[in-house]
């Protein structure tokens, strides 16, 4: 239980990297190049510390991680919002393109992605890769991927091997369904062009933001746990008794690829109005308005599978009310 190295012990670490290495290339990742933290928040926090200056800008892809925007701002950036595609929920690699200006320091991309369960392809990823390569400083991604594992039959694209100047947050929060402990790490890849800056500067920023050590038992367990796979049959199944018991009550969302979030369009254009009606009904969806967007609530369907489907007399009589 003592205090690890500050980066974390070297053994999990190495067992991280060896285990990145088999399913991402032999490039992916040395134990140098990772740094333990206490889980995603803390990943992302620390990256952003190491990364900005005050008055730089941060690029978040809407609708995204509320606490994305507490992160950014706490680290002196300000966010820049870009909507996603209106139709598929990819990147809008051309609204990004747009937004990018000389204070724009990075851009989070969270695949898949909360709130709306969105995967995003290879394409898409290639084409973000060569707007920020066109840039005329350099921009890094930060690629936020707790969901990586929960995916429902579709390739998550190892984002580095697309762009060079990419930090990956991971945390086994969702991947072993433990989010009330603290585990996960960051990675600087060798082949990002400022890693050998970089390295120091995510040390520097977890020192500066207090996080001393992540938890050292957690460190241990990882050792053997970091090949461990998902549950993901439990929110496969989960998410066939949502998908299809809202569909039939006549509900309109995007089908989620990964993650365990379901987006769907609110039966008035007021989500938070929405809201408060599915609420009167013991129904809690987050309305869309937190996540950057009108219109929409996002549904978790991280739950039993009892609440889901017992959940369905209500979703019917929420719709019910609009007809
Ligand atoms: N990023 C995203 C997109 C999330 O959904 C979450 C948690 O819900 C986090 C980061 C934070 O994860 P952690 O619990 O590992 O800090």
């Amino acid at each position: 239980h003592g205090y690890t190295p500050a980066n974390g012990m070297a053994p999990a670490r190495e067992a991280v990297a060896a285990s990145l290495r088999r399913r991402f290339g032999d490039d992916a990742a040395t134990a140098d190049d990772l740094y333990l933290t206490c889980g995603a928040a803390a990943s992302i926090s620390i990256s952003l510390h190491a990364l900005v200056n005050a008055g730089d800008e941060v690029i978040v892809i809407a609708p995204y991680f509320p606490e994305y925007r507490v992160w950014i701002e706490t680290s002196g950036a300000s966010c820049v919002e870009v909507m996603a595609d209106a139709a598929s929920f990819q990147i809008d690699v051309d609204a990004v393109a747009a937004a990018i200006g000389p204070r724009t320091k990075a851009i989070i991309v969270n695949s898949p992605n909360n709130p709306v369960g969105s995967v995003y392809a290879r394409e898409n990823l290639a084409a973000l890769a060569s707007v920020l390569e066109a840039a005329d400083h350099p921009i890094y991604l930060i690629a936020d991927e707790p969901y990586r594992e929960i995916v429902y039959g579709v390739e998550v694209p190892w984002i580095p091997a697309l762009y060079a100047r990419t930090i990956v947050c991971y945390s086994y929060s969702k991947s072993l369904s433990l989010p009330g402990e603290r585990i996960g790490w960051v990675l600087v890849p060798t082949a990002c062009p400022e890693h050998d800056e970089l390295v120091p500067a995510i040390a520097g920023a977890g020192r500066k933001l207090g996080f001393v050590c992540a938890p050292a038992l957690f460190q241990r367990l990882l050792i053997d746990c970091v090949d461990v796979p998902s549950d993901v049959e439990t929110y496969a199944r989960n998410r066939a008794a949502l998908t299809e018991g809202l569909a039939s009550a006549g509900y309109e969302f995007i089908e989620p690829q990964g993650a365990f979030y379901l987006w769907v369009r609110a039966l008035e254009e007021d989500a938070e109005a929405f809201f408060l009606r599915a609420r009167a009904h013991e129904l809690l969806p987050v309305p869309s308005n937190s996540f950057g967007c009108g219109g929409w609530v996002r549904v978790g369907y991280c739950v039993s599978y009892e609440t889901i489907v017992g959940s369905m007399p209500a979703w019917a009589a929420l719709a019910a009310e609009y007809r």
